[in-house]
């Protein structure tokens, strides 16, 4: 490591017990996704403290802000550093954005001082509701990330990697509209809406065997009658489909219709299908990027795992489509401790000494990389030709 690259690390150290806390504060403190207004006023208070001028609810969300070095122009290019802060519903911050807002305001923190001196520049964005809500593709909707040139974070996980691919989702919701009857009184008269959810499930399911391997679908019935003794009228579910490709995830909910259009053809049923959050994109992967994440993990002596393949969904997927991003991953717990993501367990080790471990090093990590992208015309040259060719 260089003499640069040394100062930056030992400033994340020396900010370390602030840091904790602030992972610490999120934790204590989880609210859900647009909910976040505890988490925006700890977060912006804090930048505010340290060098930064903040603006909260842009993009129109409350809970959102930008914080950029104060006294400075916002030259470019510019690197959005991002924060999440949301906890998921019950279990708190079982997904650990706790420790990615943390780690972002160190790496912020750790550039600041070199501000006027890099070219360019960079600035903490924070970005709500990850879960579920599609913070950041109202953000970059809204515009709020066309001053940037590139968007960086970093997630807690099970492995230690530069990056992984992720999967589009469509999430809505399937209704069935029946007619209700006495089940032997008078069941002749009745349209079962029970029966026609079970069919389109059961039609799914059959489906299932006929996709590609990054082809998902998977859901629950929410609603299914309310009473034995009556033939349902309504039956509700609520299902995603997901798929390695923008492409593929519409044309699995093509044929996802057509198994509750059949399923509504069979029992004489109506159904209603609502797609019921922004639609995810698969994430966009930039080489040049992950083989610099890569080489500063090596620095830090984070060992790189091999990608197992397993893929989840993240609003970062759309934000890649606006500019280049990235969403290395570092390892809090061990693949075999059985700890999954989104679970207490993991929302413990968030704060464990591996996780306060994990927090500076992603910490340093997102700075490293933030300088490096600052400090080479080569490296920015050739992120804006993958970004442009794989448009
Ligand atoms: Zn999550
Ligand atoms: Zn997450």
């Amino acid at each position: 490591m260089d003499h640069a690259k040394e100062q930056i690390c030992s400033r994340v150290d020396a900010i370390s017990n602030e840091l904790i806390a602030i992972s610490c504060f999120l934790k204590d403190n989880p609210e859900t996704a647009y909910q976040e207004f505890k988490a925006c006023a700890h977060l912006s208070g804090f930048l505010r403290k340290h060098g930064f001028d903040v603006e909260t609810g842009i993009g129109e969300i409350e809970t959102s802000f930008t914080a950029r070095p104060s006294g400075f122009n916002q030259d470019r290019p510019t690197v959005a550093l991002l924060a999440e802060y949301d906890a998921l519903p019950l279990i708190g911050h079982g997904c650990g954005h706790n420790m990615i807002a943390a780690a972002t305001i160190g790496a912020a923190l750790a550039l600041l001082p070199m501000v006027g001196d890099l070219t360019g520049s960079l600035a903490v964005v924070g970005t709500p509701a990850e879960e579920g809500g599609g913070g950041k593709i109202r953000l970059a909707e809204a515009g709020v990330f066309d001053d940037f040139d590139v968007a960086m974070m970093f997630h807690p996980g099970l492995l230690n990697l530069p990056g992984r691919d992720f999967l589009g989702r469509i999430r809505f919701k399937m209704e069935f509209f029946g007619k209700a009857a006495h089940p032997t009184g008078t069941p002749d008269h009745g349209r079962n809406a029970l029966d026609a959810i079970v069919i389109a499930y059961t039609g799914m399911n059959a489906l299932r065997q006929q996709l590609r391997p990054d082809g998902k679908i998977h859901g629950i019935i929410t609603h299914g009658g309310e009473a034995p003794n009556i033939i349902p009228d309504y039956a509700a579910g609520v299902f995603y489909v997901r798929a390695g490709s923008r492409e593929y995830r519409d044309e699995i909910f093509e044929r996802v219709k057509r198994c509750a259009e059949g399923a509504a053809l069979a029992t004489e049923t109506r159904v209603e299908i609502s797609v019921e959050l922004p639609n995810i994109d698969p994430i966009r992967r930039f080489p040049s990027l992950d083989a610099v994440v890569k080489s500063n993990m090596e620095a830090l002596g984070v060992p790189v795992d091999e990608d197992d393949g397993r893929r989840g969904s993240s609003d970062i997927g759309n934000l890649s489509h606006y500019l280049p991003a990235i969403h290395p991953f570092l390892a809090i717990v061990d693949p075999e401790s059985g700890i999954p993501g989104h679970s207490a367990g993991f929302c413990e080790a968030t704060t464990s000494p591996k996780g306060v471990e994990v927090l500076l090093n992603a910490s340093k990590m997102l700075a490293l990389t933030a300088y490096d992208y600052l400090s080479s015309e080569m490296l920015r040259k050739r992120v804006a030709e993958e970004f442009k060719g794989t448009t």
